[in-house]
């Protein structure tokens, strides 16, 4: 289980883009060694947020490759693993507390390279950091002009018929989610590549997302409606 991709470019150059979380080491080690790369080939590790199932290995992955971890500076209390998780969202502080003892996962780690929106990284050709708040307040996405390209972390997951936005315990400023939605939006990325799906087509997950948006809009309505 887990959700992270390895970059490569044309100059054998790669970055990791999350790190998962339970079984990812021995996932990810193969993979960049069966892309007849080393270790020290990945130049950054890139987080869209620091959730236990996206930076889990962030600590096996710094001492791995050596990269410096990129983050929003406000995914650091999560990163020490001391977000003051309140309400509802509790929930998702006793999840990962859970996932830390159980799978030895979640080492406090610092923030070599704070991230802000909007923010030109040298990586994959080139990456926008597309600040989206409201799962978490430092959530980022990572946009690829080269390839029309915006990985949208945990926005929402894209699964054949489910797809979402995340459930209400694991977001920590809800309110923030439909300007972060309409910012996704705008940007019209020709493809989009959440952190969560079934099939990588980044074609597929664009329609399921503007699907969800419709979705969206018509539940407002009627609630909007009903409330007149
Ligand atoms: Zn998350
Ligand atoms: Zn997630």
């Amino acid at each position: 289980m887990g959700c992270c991709f390895v970059l490569v470019d044309e100059n054998r150059e790669a970055v990791l883009l999350d790190t998962g979380l339970v079984g990812e080491p021995r996932f990810i080690r193969r993979l960049v060694a069966r892309l007849g790369l080393e270790p020290r080939a990945i130049k950054a590790i890139l987080l869209t947020h620091g959730h236990l199932d996206h930076a889990g290995n962030v600590a096996w992955a710094k001492a791995w490759t050596g990269a410096p971890v990129h983050a929003h500076p406000l995914e650091q209390a999560h990163l020490n693993g001391a977000y003051p998780y309140t309400g509802i969202n509790r929930w998702c502080g006793r999840l990962e507390r859970a996932g830390r003892r159980v799978f030895g996962v979640g080492a406090p780690v610092g923030i070599d390279v704070a991230l802000a929106d909007g923010q030109e990284l040298p990586f994959w050709g080139g990456l926008r950091v597309v600040h989206l708040p409201g799962h978490t307040l430092g959530h980022c996405g990572f946009y690829s002009d080269r390839h029309d390209l915006l990985f949208s972390g945990d926005l929402f997951a894209s699964y054949f018929f489910n797809v979402h936005l995340p459930p209400p315990i694991l977001n920590s400023a809800p309110h923030l989610i439909p300007a972060s939605l309409e910012k996704a939006r705008r940007l019209n990325p020709r493809l989009i590549v959440p952190q969560h799906y079934d099939l990588l087509d980044g074609g597929l997950h664009r329609r399921r997302f503007d699907g969800l948006l419709h979705k969206l809009a018509e539940r407002a309505r009627r609630r909007g409606r009903v409330v007149i």
